[in-house]
């Protein structure tokens, strides 16, 4: 037993005088690690100017590397709204910061837009509004739309890094939720939208799809024909659970208990204690009652 003990102890202290990092070290290791930011910046800088043009202006925040023909005001405006919500997606539900630098290309209107989007994709968009390339890192707006739409794809971007295996249910609720949104004392909180029509008049001819049958759909069909009901759905549902203060509090089971429960129902279900079916009786109610400011 002692002699175990005394390997044990060895054994400690090379690991200590192994792991423990000199102070020149230290200091080494984070001017690398800033050289290696600024080169990956200055690299995605003229990856963008390349596509958007070397006059538009530039604004980095966090991990978002924004570009854009705005004017200095409205430019600033949608910083502004990026680094607003960023901070609160963090504060609230977003442990993990992105390794990555996202390219964010805002364009003033839907002409510019389409343009953009024939030179950057070979094509014309599929949505008016804008779009998350994951493959590219890449965000794209018609910021003439307003900035919805970029507050529900950035939080997309934010999320892949915490949440890799996110259902796509739940994705799209919560990336809808904050698209139309306010932030309060640095927390963001998501407002009724024009999504609501589509919710309310299912629930009125009874196509209202129930809870434990909209988690079922991911990928491909989730976003197939029929989509805006169960976007509309899924954003409902996580608004109601903002309202019950219980949003942050499913992020973080959903998350965290993704392998075991890929759609989230049992952690649905564990912050409704255990209570489906009245919860979504209640959540239907509440949602007929709405109002739209
Ligand atoms: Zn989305």
């Amino acid at each position: 037993m002692k002699h175990i003990l005394l390997i044990a102890a060895v054994l400690a202290s090379v690991c200590l005088l192994a792991c423990a990092p000199g102070r020149a070290e230290d200091g080494e290791g984070e001017e690398k690690k800033k050289q290696t930011e600024v080169e990956k910046e200055t690299k995605l800088r003229a990856d963008m100017e390349e596509i958007i043009g070397a006059d538009a202006e530039f604004k980095r925040t966090g991990p978002f590397l924004v570009a854009g023909h705005l004017g200095t005001a409205e430019m600033e405006r949608c910083v502004g709204t990026v680094e607003r919500s960023r901070k609160a997606l963090h504060k609230q539900f977003f442990d993990k910061e992105p390794d990555v630098l996202y390219a964010v290309y805002l364009l003033p209107d839907h002409d510019k837009y389409d343009a953009f989007c024939m030179k950057f994709l070979g094509e014309h968009p599929s949505s008016k509004y804008g779009f998350y390339l994951p493959s590219r890192k890449s965000l794209v707006m018609n910021i003439g739309t307003g900035s919805g739409t970029l507050v529900h794809e950035m939080t997309h971007a934010l999320m892949e890094a915490d949440f890799p295996k996110v259902p796509t249910w739940f994705n799209e609720g919560l990336a809808s939720l904050f698209e139309q949104c306010t932030t309060e004392d640095g927390k963001i909180i998501g407002l009724v939208n024009w999504r609501l029509p589509i919710l309310q008049s299912a629930l009125k001819d009874g196509s209202v799809i129930e809870w434990k049958k909209l988690v079922e759909f991911t990928g491909a069909s989730f976003y197939g024909d029929g989509s805006g009901l169960r976007y509309a759905e899924a954003r409902y549902l996580c608004l109601w659970l903002q309202e019950k203060g219980k949003l942050e509090t499913y992020y973080e089971k959903i998350r965290d208990g993704v392998e075991k429960d890929p759609k989230g129902l049992e952690a649905l279900s564990a912050v409704l204690d255990g209570k489906m079916e009245e919860a979504e009786k209640e959540w239907r109610e509440w949602a007929k009652g709405l109002k739209r400011d």
